[in-house]
This record gives structure tokens, sequence and C-alpha cells, in this order.
């Protein structure tokens, strides 16, 4: 998946609807941490890049891709390779 310039930049809050469709909480104040750099950001911080059919989240620290999510044909499927660790509250 690219991004381009011209995808629309959003921040973290404009995935917190689809992470709580797969998720059971909400996930925009949990805690992760970049896989590259090792910064720690709430999800509510990352920048996102609509790029349909999918999302790429990028660390706001160093810019590499923390997260991708695709949704389509009844189907999610979550990359997460560029989170080394998401802290969230249980329940
Ligand atoms: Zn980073």
């Amino acid at each position: 998946m690219t991004v381009q310039q011209s995808d629309l930049k959003l921040d973290g809050n404009a995935i917190g609807g689809l992470l709580r469709e797969i998720f059971t909480m909400e996930m925009t104040a949990a805690i992760g941490t970049c896989a590259h750099c090792g910064t720690l950001h709430a999800v509510g911080e990352v920048e996102v890049y609509m790029n349909a059919p999918g999302v790429v989240v990028r660390c706001p620290s160093c810019g590499e891709v923390q997260m991708k999510v695709v949704r389509g044909h009844g189907k999610y499927w979550l990359d997460l390779s560029g989170v080394r660790c998401l802290e969230f509250s249980a329940g």
C-alpha cells in the first residue's frame, strides 16, 4: 500500500470508530509503542491517512507506518507490525 502526498491526513480519532468495530473497547486512549523509533503515542495522536479501501496509520515522531487496516468483503485485515506494544485499560 503506497501513501501519496494527496491522501487525506487525519488524527487518530478518525479511526476510533473503526477500531471500536474490531476491539471491544475504546482504543483512542490506548498507548502504542512505535516499532521503528520506540516513541509512545496515544492512538488518538497518530497520523491517519485514509487510503480507500484501507487506512494507514503513521508515527507522528518518525513517520513510519505503524498500522494498516483494511475492511472489505465482510472481513478485516489488521497489520500491526509497526506497533511493538499496545497498552490499554482492561474494561
Ligand atoms: Zn516512530
